[in-house]
């Protein structure tokens, strides 16, 4: 693909740059990366490095407490939603075959919805564990729809988990939580939820609503290189009890003996996912948070909230346009009524050539569309307009 100078396709920190999920780090946070980096930081102990453990901590205190986490949870910075889910899942699997008396190799489920983002299927294949996929309504997995599947299969105890999307990646639909928590405390199944770009939302007052029953998570995903403006690679990764978690992941070796000690205030961010080695990665984020105060970060993430809610009334009124849905999140998704596939592509590589703007187009229930991803504060209507203009 030409490389989209003018978007900075290379760091996606562009205000034009609307497909995907875009990144756009605060400069406070990209310069905080950058000492991180010279310094050497670690961030595996608490024996090396209890001072920056301390404030990754601060960060996932105030995620936790956005999604109504109990004062026990707690969990680690991690390289992306990728390697959060997978930690997360491998957490779930032990503590259900524990709890179950199974053993390693005999068979276990986990209920995932046909929109679950691919980095789920990625890790239950990677971890040996089959999907018990659950078909959604309206692309959103609900608490009877989980319910129903399990009641009508002929084996359900051994489905130990359900993975939520608060935020799909495409459309950005947060699923029925309080419903699923619902169905996971009857079934006694692990919840876990996969907010890697939508959990962002939990800090904007306007959406906060659409995430009732995240409460109940027992594991919780939320990337800040997405929507809270953290250079890449930061991920946060939240237990509701972290014990579980060391259960799973610590590594038993000699010469780590000295960092395991009885003193469970002494945190080892090394214990809580499938890493040992890892930089402070909570950092730049943390120092930016210093810098801006949360209520910054709010009313950024509401601007993209608004800008697509504003985008959606825009082609609402424009007669060549369709809308696909009422967007939950910042992505839009829309139809240029009687454009093939060849058209999107063209399209969106005119824009690219142009260096007016990287707009991807993508897939929905098998039909190519247009789709804005928004979050970059600095986006603004009249590009949203003018990119709107060449699809006329
Ligand atoms: C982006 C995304 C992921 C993967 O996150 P990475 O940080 O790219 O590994 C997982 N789940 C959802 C819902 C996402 O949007």
């Amino acid at each position: 693909m030409e490389r989209a100078a003018g978007t900075h396709h290379d760091h996606g920190r562009q205000p034009r740059f609307l497909s995907f999920v875009p990144a756009a780090p605060t400069q406070a946070a990209t310069l905080f990366d950058m000492l991180v980096s010279c310094s050497s930081i670690q961030g595996v102990s608490w024996l090396l490095a209890s001072g920056p453990i301390a404030a990754e901590n601060q960060v996932l205190r105030l995620l936790a407490d956005l999604a109504g986490m109990p004062a026990e949870a707690g969990g680690c910075f991690v390289s992306g939603g990728s390697a959060g889910n997978l930690s997360a899942l491998v957490t779930a699997r032990d503590t259900a075959r524990r709890r179950r008396g199974l053993g390693p190799y005999d068979r276990v489920r986990f209920a995932v919805s046909d929109q679950a983002h691919s980095s789920i299927g990625n890790a239950l294949r990677i971890i040996g564990v089959e999907p018990f996929t659950v078909p959604t309504t309206d692309h959103r997995l609900t608490g009877p729809a989980l319910r129903a599947a399990l009641l009508a299969d002929a084996a359900p105890s051994d489905v130990i988990g359900v993975a939520a999307t608060a935020g799909t990646t495409n459309a950005g639909i947060i699923d029925d939580l309080t419903g699923i928590a619902a169905v996971a405390r009857d079934f006694g199944l692990w919840l876990h939820v996969d907010g890697a770009y939508g959990g962002a939302g939990l800090l904007a007052p306007s959406v906060r609503h659409r995430y009732r029953g995240i409460e109940h998570a027992d594991s919780l995903v939320i990337d800040p290189h997405k929507w809270l403006f953290a250079p890449f690679d930061c991920a946060a990764l939240l237990y509701r009890e972290p014990r579980l978690a060391r259960a799973a992941h610590t590594q038993d070796a000699s010469y780590l003996d000295a960092l395991h000690t009885d003193d469970d205030t002494q945190w080892n961010p090394s214990d809580y996912a499938h890493h040992l080695s890892r930089r402070a990665r909570g950092l730049p984020l943390w120092f930016s948070l210093a810098v801006h105060g949360t209520r910054a970060y709010s009313e950024a993430v509401e601007k993209a909230l608004i800008l697509a809610r504003a985008t959606a009334a825009l082609i609402r009124n424009t007669p060549y346009l369709e809308l696909i849905r009422e967007p939950e999140l910042s992505a839009v998704l829309f139809r240029r009524i009687g454009w093939s596939p060849e058209d999107y592509a063209a399209r969106s590589a005119r824009l690219l050539a142009g260096q007016t703007a990287f707009v991807a187009p993508t897939g929905w229930e098998g039909e190519t569309i247009a789709r804005f991803a928004f979050l970059h504060p600095e986006t603004s209507l009249q590009s949203v307009e003018e990119i709107m203009g060449t699809m006329a």
